[in-house]
C-alpha cells in the first residue's frame, strides 16, 4: 500500500515555525503583510484569495486585497501597482494572472521590487531559480512540490525524476529546483516522443500538464513516487488531477491526491515567502 502525501500534513508541519517567525517580527514592530492585486473578479482568483487570506491570518500575517476594475486602463493599473510596490508596510505582492487581455503585465514585472516578489514574477527571481541561487523567491507551486518531497524525506540525489509539463510557473522552475537537489531530471511536454516509456522509468514522477487522468497505470513504474500538480475538472464536474489515481495508487510507494495535495501547500509557501520578505526588510 502506498503512502498518501496529503497537503495538510505539510501545512501543519510548517505552521508553528511560521507563527514563531511572525511573532518575532511583531516584537520588532513589524507585522508581515501580503497585498494581493486583483483585476476584476474571476471565480478562480476569488477562491484562491479566500484560501490565501485564511492561511495568512492563521500564521499572523496581514493580508490586504487591492481590487481593481476589470476595465482599468494600463496607465492607471501601473500607477496602482507602483503605489503598492512603494508602500513600506507591504512586504509581499501577489498579482493574480492572467490579466484581462487589454493589459500588459511586462511593465509591472519589471517594476516590481524583487524583494517583494513572493511568487517569482520578476526577471531577477526567475533568473535566480534557473541559476540555482536560493536567495530569491521561487514560484509557490513549484516550491510546494519540493516541500512535499522534503517532508516525506524523499532523497532526490541521483534519482531519475520526470516532470511532465514545461510551463514557466510549474514544470520549468521545478525541474531547476530538482536539479539543484542533484536529481537527474527529464522535462517532458506535448512534443515528447514515447512519453509512456520515459515516465515508466521515473523513480519520481511529477505530473503538471493540466490533463485529467493522463498519467495511467501503464506509465508508472513499480514503487515510484508520484506527485500530481494538475487541477482539472472531470466529466462529473469534480476536481481531479493529471494522474488516474484509482489505478496508479496500488502500484506506487508514495502518491499525492487531488484535491488536498500540492494545491493545499501553495498558500503556506506564499506565507513563508511573505515572512522571509518581511525579515529581509527588517535586517
Ligand atoms: P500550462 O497549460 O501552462 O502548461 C502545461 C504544460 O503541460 C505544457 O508544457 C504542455 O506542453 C504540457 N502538456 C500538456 N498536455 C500534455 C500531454 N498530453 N503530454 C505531455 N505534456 C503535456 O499549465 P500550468 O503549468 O499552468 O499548470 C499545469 C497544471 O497544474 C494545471 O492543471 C493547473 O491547473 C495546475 N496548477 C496547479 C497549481 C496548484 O496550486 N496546485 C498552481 C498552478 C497550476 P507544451 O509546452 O508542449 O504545450
Amino acid at each position: 500500500m502506498s503512502v498518501l502525501m496529503k497537503g495538510m500534513d505539510v501545512v501543519n508541519a510548517m505552521k508553528e515555525t511560521l507563527i514563531t517567525r511572525a511573532e518575532k517580527l511583531k516584537e520588532k514592530g513589524v507585522t508581515p503583510c501580503l497585498t494581493i492585486v486583483r483585476v476584476g473578479s474571476r471565480p478562480d482568483d476569488l477562491s484562491y484569495e479566500r484560501g490565501a487570506k485564511k492561511r495568512m491570518e492563521s500564521v499572523g500575517i496581514t493580508c490586504h486585497v487591492v481590487e481593481l476594475p476589470e476595465d482599468i486602463s494600463q496607465e492607471k493599473f501601473e500607477q496602482e501597482f507602483q503605489r503598492v510596490n512603494d508602500d513600506p508596510d507591504v512586504h509581499g505582492i501577489l498579482l493574480f494572472r492572467p490579466l484581462p487581455k487589454h493589459l500588459d503585465e511586462e511593465p509591472v514585472k519589471n517594476m516590481l521590487n524583487p524583494q517583494k516578489d513572493i511568487d517569482c514574477m520578476t526577471p531577477v527571481n526567475i533568473a535566480k531559480v534557473f541559476a540555482g541561487d536560493e536567495s530569491g523567491y521561487a514560484p509557490c507551486t513549484a516550491e510546494a512540490v519540493m516541500e512535499m518531497l522534503c517532508y516525506h524525506q524523499i532523497d532526490l540525489t541521483g534519482r531519475e525524476v520526470v516532470v511532465v509539463g514545461r510551463s514557466m510557473v510549474v514544470g520549468r522552475p521545478l525541474s531547476m529546483m530538482l536539479l539543484k537537489k542533484n536529481a537527474t531530471v527529464t522535462l517532458c511536454h506535448t512534443k515528447t516522443v514515447d512519453l509512456e516509456e520515459i515516465c515508466k522509468k521515473a523513480e519520481v514522477l511529477i505530473a503538471a500538464a493540466g490533463k485529467a487522468g493522463m498519467i495511467t497505470e501503464n506509465m508508472v513504474g513499480d514503487q515510484a513516487v508520484v506527485v500530481d500538480v494538475g487541477i482539472n475538472v472531470d466529466q462529473n464536474g469534480n476536481l481531479c488531477g493529471d494522474v488516474d489515481f484509482e489505478h496508479v495508487e496500488p502500484k506506487v510507494s508514495y502518491i499525492s491526491p487531488v484535491p488536498r495535495g500540492v494545491g493545499s501547500i501553495t498558500t503556506s509557501i506564499l506565507a513563508k515567502h511573505v515572512v522571509r520578505a518581511a525579515e529581509s526588510f527588517v535586517r
